[in-house]
């Protein structure tokens, strides 16, 4: 053997930092301010990065130490994913969306030191500060009344002023490209969420794979606006891929309902988008009642998270944008696939593709499990638990370990169930645990939900399985119904007869209000079950 003669520079965000200030220094992060927008140039998110790490490091941070935000995506958010790996210590975006139990439980777990708050989140963090055992400082990002932090015993700062008085640069540490740049938390449908920590090398990568032609396809020339939030898997990788690439970022800070996001996409004129699918169908709504408003700017939207339904993807295509499918998770930083079809697809192949989660991105590797612990051909259609491995995948849970539910042999176990045709593109059919058990044959309920958002009155539904003495388990499912249309569950239930077989056929409708969401935004089944079980829903059965 020999060994080679390239030279081991370690893959650190400081050098995605570095290149992003001196390379692409020029390009922007534009902040929605809610009256307008706010401009930084990454040169100037490097200076205060800089600026930041000194602060941090005048506080007593060390390398290792956990450094929390608590923030909306803006600017100084971004700073924040610089500052705090850079110098050595471990970025923790906190969740700000989960309850304030959850919110304890996470920020204790990781033994976050400090925590960096948007000023308007402060009425709200400051309530729940008392419970967050470990922090010693908090830094208040913007204009807020810091009084309702007296008496609070940790120290409180003013951003901008702890700031001012800093070096723009720093001598930033050469750590291992293997230690701790970051941590997540996953959603944590069944018991407490548990911590994900990546790493320098892991970050940098997944920036480069993310930025790719065939991926994200992310240049200088994009301005991508970032609506899937900074605490969910680090916004996807997106700040640092844009730093590699110099991709200008819009982010949304607080306004994110459809009427402010269609404001600030008029104002910034994004050509690129990332979000879940929920977002997109609001936005979507919005323009079909202000068919004014001016979107022309966007061409391409990722959507990912959960499932982009056809009708989603169609109702993009109407409107000269791009939906394009992207598949991952919290422990996979997030990259797992990507849905652009074969450039030899035929025609009529095309939208089929583009409906698959997508292609695995090098270098992910993937295979599917059957039940009985074999693994099943990628055939198109044998459907198996999906694992998969790599070097941006986690491989055990932050002081947890790596139990056999969620790894298997150096594979992650993603609880997704799905089949891969012959050339690689990944068909998820459900979660292991949202797959409705029907009498021994399984019943997808993602593809129930998909049929039935495709019908003209139907804004969104959501289909779970629910206990049935004869069945074992039913889809049981809930539509919310577009403002205006009048349409009852008995057509319903025959459209979705056009479009599926009889067995897998509800026989239980609610029409509600509002799908329950996740703090991600995704559809939460477990409020659904747990509503059915305590007869919370207006239930009308058919067949
Ligand atoms: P999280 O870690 O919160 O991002 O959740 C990851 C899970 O979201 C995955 O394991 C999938 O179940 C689901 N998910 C993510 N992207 C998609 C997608 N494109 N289609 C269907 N499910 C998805």
């Amino acid at each position: 053997m020999i060994t080679s003669t390239m030279m081991d520079v370690p893959l650190q965000v400081r050098r995605l930092l570095e290149h992003g200030a001196t390379i692409h220094g020029g390009s922007r992060v534009v902040t929605a301010t809610g009256t307008g927008t706010h401009e930084v140039r990454f040169r100037d998110i490097a200076r205060g990065a800089a600026r930041l790490a000194g602060a941090l490091a005048g506080l007593g941070v060390k390398p290792g130490d956990r450094v929390a935000t608590f923030m909306w995506n803006n600017h100084r958010h971004v700073e924040a994913y610089f500052a705090v790996p850079a110098m050595g210590a471990v970025l923790h975006p906190l969740n700000i969306r989960l309850f304030p139990e959850q919110i304890a439980f996470i920020a204790n777990h990781a033994t976050d030191r400090v925590v960096i708050v948007d000023a308007s989140l402060l009425p709200g963090f400051a309530k729940l500060l008392p419970a967050l055992k470990s922090v010693r400082h908090v830094i208040v990002a913007g204009q807020a009344d810091r009084a309702v932090l007296d008496g609070s015993g940790v120290g409180v700062y003013d951003y901008e002023t702890l700031l001012a008085a800093q070096h723009q640069t720093y001598d930033w540490p050469d750590v291992d490209e293997r230690s701790a740049a970051a941590m997540c938390y996953t959603s944590g449908t069944t018991g407490h969420p548990k911590g994900v920590v990546y790493s320098h090398r892991s970050i940098y990568l997944h920036a480069l794979a993310e930025a790719m032609p065939d991926v994200f396809d992310l240049s200088a020339r994009d301005l991508l606006l970032t609506v899937v939030p900074q605490f969910h898997v680090l916004a996807w990788g997106l700040p640092y891929a844009a730093f590699a690439t110099g991709t200008s970022l819009a982010m949304p800070d607080r306004f994110l309902t459809p009427e402010p996001l269609a404001a600030f996409i008029e104002a910034a004129r994004p050509n690129k988008g990332a979000g879940v699918p929920t977002v997109w169908v609001g936005l979507l709504e919005h323009l079909e009642a202000h068919p004014e408003t001016g979107v022309s700017s966007l061409t391409d939207l990722v959507v990912g998270g959960s499932a982009m339904s056809e009708t989603l993807m169609r109702a993009l295509d109407a409107r000269g944008i791009t939906g394009l499918h992207a598949w991952g998770m919290t422990e996979m930083s997030p990259l797992g696939t990507f849905s652009r079809p074969p450039v030899d697809a035929a025609d009529e192949d095309v939208d089929g593709y583009r409906l698959t989660q997508g292609r695995f991105a090098a270098p992910v590797e993937a295979r599917l499990v059957g039940p009985d612990g074999d693994e099943v051909g990628w055939d198109g259609e044998s459907v198996g638990e999906l694992q998969v491995r790599g070097p941006w995948i986690t491989a055990s849970y932050f002081q947890e370990g790596d139990d056999e539910e969620h790894f298997d042999e150096g594979w992650l176990r993603t609880g997704d169930v799905g089949s891969v045709t012959p050339d690689g593109y990944l068909r998820l059919t459900d979660r292991a645990r949202d797959v409705i058990k029907s009498g021994g044959e399984w019943i997808s309920s993602v593809e129930l939900e998909g049929h039935l958002a495709a019908h003209p009155a139907v804004v969104e539904a959501a289909v779970v399985g629910v206990p049935d003495e004869k069945w074992g388990e039913r889809p049981l499912a809930t539509v919310v119904v577009r403002e205006g249309a009048s349409v009852d569950v008995t057509e319903l239930r025959e459209f979705l007869a056009t479009k599926v077989a009889k067995w897998q056929l509800p026989e239980r409708w609610a029409v509600v209000p509002e799908i329950p969401k996740t703090s991600v935004g995704k559809f939460d089944k477990k409020i659904i079950r747990a509503a059915y079980a305590h007869d919370d829903l207006n239930v009308t059965t058919l067949g």
